[in-house]
């Protein structure tokens, strides 16, 4: 049975949810979601309980006459959940909608604002954020890096407004009048994120046949490229920080070399940028039944996202 269109059209916004999106035509037909969903089950219509089932989101994509490509963007990539999260209010005309983004940063490009926290902020008086999110696109978004995975998360531990400088980010703050710090550290936090996802870093500082102290020199080489305001007080911070993973990834090599399976956490799925054959070919994600929760945010504490 093909559904007739509730009477007020709503558009869907790129990316949209069913969840988001049935609110938001519901309540332009005066209504809400629950309501239509047990007036279409009167009417003989199946409908699953689950918010996501096929079925459901068939319905309202009937219900709001959209094309069929409405509500497909996948839910995991590369064995990341694509997390839901608000979209811009300049793409939504100012309407509250929740959707996934996989192919976006922190940053609506079209609209030059910062969509990484609320409230969002204008960005145009600081460019350096909007190469970072061409940055993004390009290096990381390519590859399957979402923007809260676990190198997304670790290049913000990384791009600390103190490790940066806090001179340096009141310059950046008054020249440009943003108040959000870590649209102000963005810039970092991408290039982080690319130095931990590069396969020659990855290779050369996991390589568990290599001298620790070579390893670890390698790090600090990389990261002065990122801080060139260097404090010595707080360098070895940032070097520790990622030598810590280093160290857990030159682990889960060796294992992998003597088991053949290492133990699959947030920080093994970093090992796919090195592509090795003996690691990752043929790796179904999803076959290891990791949640989301547990998979890329639960069980590590690199997220440093506190008003500094
Ligand atoms: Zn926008």
């Amino acid at each position: 049975m093909r559904l007739q269109p509730l009477p007020v059209p709503t558009r869907v916004y790129g990316g949209e949810g069913v969840v988001s999106y049935s609110h938001r035509l519901a309540a332009r037909n005066h209504s809400q979601p629950g309501e239509i969903e047990i007036g279409l089950r009167e009417r003989g219509v199946r409908l699953s309980r689950a918010r996501c089932a096929a079925e459901r989101i068939d319905v309202w994509r009937q219900l709001g006459n959209l094309h069929p490509s409405a509500f497909t963007t996948p839910a995991r990539i590369n064995g990341d959940a694509v997390t839901d999260r608000r979209l811009c209010l300049r793409c939504t005309q100012g309407n509250p909608a929740i959707g996934r983004l996989p192919h976006a940063g922190l940053v609506c490009l079209r609209h030059k604002r910062w969509i990484g926290s609320s409230p969002q902020v204008d960005l145009r008086a600081y460019s350096a954020a909007l190469t970072a999110e061409r940055h993004y696109r390009s290096h990381l978004a390519a590859r399957g890096v979402l923007f809260d995975s676990f190198a997304m998360e670790l290049g913000r531990a990384c791009a600390n407004s103190v490790f940066i400088g806090i001179q340096e980010i009141e310059r950046r703050r008054q020249h440009t009048d943003i108040e959000t710090i870590a649209a102000l550290v963005y810039p970092e936090q991408v290039k982080f994120a690319r130095m931990l996802t590069s396969r020659t870093f990855l290779e050369y500082v996991t390589d568990p046949a290599r001298e620790a102290n070579d390893r670890r020199a390698r790090i600090t080489q990389e990261i002065t490229k990122i801080l060139p305001v260097w404090d010595a007080s707080e360098s070895w911070r940032v070097t520790e920080r990622i030598w810590e993973v280093a160290r857990r990834l030159a682990q889960l090599r060796r294992e992998s070399l003597l088991w053949g399976t290492p133990i699959r956490d947030s920080y093994y799925n970093l090992l796919r940028f090195i592509g090795r054959p003996d690691l990752v070919i043929d790796d179904k994600w999803d076959d290891y039944g990791i949640r989301p929760s547990t998979y890329s945010r639960g069980d590590h504490t690199v997220a440093d996202n506190s008003p500094v």
